[in-house]
């Protein structure tokens, strides 16, 4: 090849890079994708100054002869993708062979591989090679990148804090390991063990590995299945939640990918069981024929469109909600164990950074000791799922505390309920129930309602006559900008009958262009039963609390209020004892 050639090269490298090799994680993705297109069982990223200094990537693949070595360099030398179609048929993870090169023009890179037998160093910088030369016969491949970007100086700045850097790397080899719990992955970051991962290819000590046992003990298991997919993983239990949607993993044929519906239907699925604006940890891997998805190639995302979306949602919602509905959902306040501070402080910093950055961010910083306590994951104690009508225990009420809070207890434990909060969960059911599925049986007002309105709300309410009368409500037109409303549905509460109509009224007023009947008497029904549930400083008599427990164990979700608050904590008697110091000191009498 002529000098100029070659120049030219590596000047098509460079371009390459500022398209491909964005940020020290793209690195660590392409040499890992390598690591797992060898075969490999056990992949070590090492790392220093969150890559910036140093990324080390040593795997047990294949490795590669001296030609070959010489030639992952070279820019034209993919030929791992025949067509696109190959991409989920096969193993590759897809669309690099220009990675290496674009990596090695911005960056100086030492390669040492094996087949098992001599093994071949190869030394780039720049695009340039300095060195080929023989090398010890460990089996595998070990890529070290130093000086990233050292020609680039554009690239140098852009790269953001060393804290955002660590942070995206995280993301995506815990993604990685997720997708792949049959090779063993290890990060470390300046010589402290960020991710470990044992290989054992179950996927729940994968999730432990990552979000520690406590979350993993708090993981329900899904499995179902249609015509056209297969869906398997575990979603986390409500009371897990993060305030980033970036822990929703969804998996295609084992591959991680980005779909923004099937990521809102599943925070959807939890609608009501926690606040819409938390996000559960769910990892969720679909099967299906190759055919039915649309792949957009673009080396650096992982965006994929269904041709069955309608259906594939479908089934997604389905399961998590049954799965849901079928658990007791107390939280249990339990007495902090180890480390378990420190490791809720940490989280809890992380999360405030979470929204602001678009990529990922949830670095495991060093590991704490629970690791001590144990979780038999191959045989994970499957409690039997409670009946559907017993999943909240009977409770018995003892009093009221703070005029807020009832006090209950069974023989597991003692039990607190948010009055409001559990009163306004009965109403909303009762509510969506009516505004789902209206009869006009109607009651008239003792005296007739009129409301004065704003010229343009008068006009925005007087189209939408019939959609009030067929709730049950008789409306007309009463002067200038005023409605009168001579009867109502007959399920609005005593004594708040006013206040609900003027809520409904705004509701309907209100409503959006692209109007969704279901979510909007969803809207509406928490919005009602808010203003008719019981305040807090309002004291029940001990009847008016069973009576409260009993209409609540009939709920579809007792647990919590419409809007995703608890109604109902446990302290069982267990921790009761362990707060008191009484287990395993004294017998208990
Ligand atoms: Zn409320
Ligand atoms: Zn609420």
């Amino acid at each position: 090849m002529s000098k100029i050639k070659i120049m030219d090269e590596i000047l098509a490298n460079k371009i390459a890079a500022g398209e491909v090799v964005e940020r020290c994680a793209s690195v660590v993705k392409e040499l890992v994708e390598n690591s797992i297109d060898a075969n490999s069982s056990e992949i070590k990223i090492e790392l220093k100054e969150a890559g910036t200094s140093l990324i080390k990537v040593t795997d047990n693949g294949i490795g590669m002869d001296k030609e070959d070595a010489i030639l992952s360099f070279n820019r034209h030398a993919t030929s791992k993708i025949k067509d696109e179609s190959d991409l989920y048929n096969i193993n590759t993870l897809g669309f690099r062979g220009e990675a290496l090169a674009s990596i090695a023009s911005v960056s100086n890179v030492v390669l040492k591989t094996s087949q098992g037998e001599i093994g071949t160093l190869v030394n780039i910088k720049g695009g340039k090679i300095i060195k080929v030369e023989n090398t010890e016969a460990r089996k595998g491949t070990i890529f070290e990148i130093t000086e990233l970007f050292y020609n680039t100086p554009a690239r140098l700045k852009h790269l953001k804090s060393l804290y955002t850097e660590l942070a995206s790397i995280t993301d995506y080899v815990n993604k990685i390991a997720l997708s792949h719990p049959e090779i063993r992955f290890t990060l470390i970051n300046n010589g402290n063990t960020i991710l470990k991962t044992d290989g054992s290819n179950n996927l729940l000590k994968t999730i432990s590995s990552i979000y520690g046992m406590d979350v993993a003990r708090k993981m329900l298991e899904i499995n179902n299945e249609d015509d056209d997919y297969i869906i398997s993983g575990f979603i986390s239990l409500p009371e897990v939640n993060r305030a980033g949607r970036n822990h929703i993993i969804t998996l295609v044929n084992g591959r991680v990918v980005r779909n923004q519906e099937l990521n809102r239907i599943i925070n959807y699925s939890y609608h009501s069981y926690k606040p819409d604006n938390r996000y559960p940890i769910v990892v969720i891997n679909i099967e299906l024929d190759p055919s039915l998805v649309d792949v957009n190639i673009h080396p650096t995302k992982m965006d994929i469109k269904f041709s069955k979306l309608e259906e594939l949602l479908d089934l997604v919602k389905k399961t998590i909600v049954n799965k849901l509905n079928r658990q007791t959902l107390i939280p249990v306040i339990e007495q902090p164990i180890n480390d378990f501070d420190t490791e809720l402080i940490v989280e809890e910093k992380l999360e405030i950074i979470e929204p602001k950055e678009e990529l990922n961010e949830s670095p495991k910083i060093e590991k704490t000791k629970y690791e001590e306590i144990t979780l038999d994951f191959d045989n994970q104690i499957k409690e039997e799922e409670p009946k559907y009508e017993e999943r909240l225990p009977l409770l018995y009420p003892i009093g009221l505390v703070h005029g807020t809070y009832i006090v209950c207890q069974n023989e597991i434990g003692m039990y607190l309920i948010d009055q409001h909060a559990a009163k306004e969960r009965v109403n909303y059911e009762l509510f969506l129930d009516k505004l789902s599925n209206p009869v006009k049986d109607k009651i008239p007002l003792l005296l007739p309602l009129t409301i004065e309105l704003s010229n343009n709300e008068y006009i925005i309410l007087k189209e939408n006559f019939d959609f009030l009368n067929n709730m049950g409500f008789d409306i007309e037109e009463f002067g200038i900008n005023s409605v009168i409303i001579k009867s109502h549905p007959i399920w609005l509460t005593k004594g708040f009958e006013d206040l609900q109509i003027r809520k409904i009224i705004e509701a309907v007023i209100h409503k959006e262009k692209d109007f969704d009947l279901a979510k909007f008497n969803d809207h509406l029904s928490a919005t009602l039963a808010c203003k008719a549930s019981i305040k807090a400083n309002t004291n029940l008599s001990i009847n008016e609390m069973e009576e409260l427990i009993n209409e609540l164990r009939k709920c579809h979700n007792p647990f919590n209020c419409p809007h995703g608050r608890p109604t109902i904590i446990t302290f069982t008697k267990y921790e009761l004892e362990k707060m008191f110091k009484r287990s395993g000191f004294e017998s208990l009498k």
